[in-house]
């Protein structure tokens, strides 16, 4: 990775208070014993929260790799929205995420039961899908 993405990880980690732009569970982004051992999560369940670049847009969109572009999001909803075909937009991929959430269909049980309380939900202060994430 290059190093001015890895500066825009680590800038959006911090900006976002190291929580996933799409759903909101807190990432790690050096080391997952921290994590682990706050949230009492197994090595392959923290692996899952490791902190990636994620594109706004993607490169095969045109998407560019400035800090305009970049935020942080967990491995597992930046794999699972890339693995996607085609891959949707952010705004609407955030909306499914948190749909998903809602209706207990979003990562493992085990890891929403320990981070329940940090759910987006309770995040709020960004509030891009306010509002609308519960409607439907
Ligand atoms: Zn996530």
């Amino acid at each position: 990775m290059p190093s001015s993405l890895a500066k825009h990880r680590r800038a959006a980690f911090a900006r976002q208070n190291g929580r996933c732009h799409y759903c909101g569970f807190p990432m790690w982004l050096e080391d997952p014993a921290e994590l682990s051992a706050r949230f009492d999560l197994a090595d392959h369940d923290a692996a899952r929260l490791q902190c990636s670049a994620e594109h706004l847009v993607a490169r095969q969109d045109g998407g560019g790799d400035g800090a305009d572009n970049i935020v942080a999001a967990c491995l597992f909803c930046n794999a699972t929205r890339h693995r996607l075909s085609p891959s949707p937009d952010a705004t609407k991929y955030r909306h499914h995420v948190q749909r998903q959430l809602d209706a207990s269909g979003w990562h493992k049980k085990r890891l929403r039961q320990r981070l329940a309380e940090f759910s987006l939900r309770s995040m709020g202060a960004n509030g891009i899908c306010q509002g609308s994430a519960r409607v439907g």
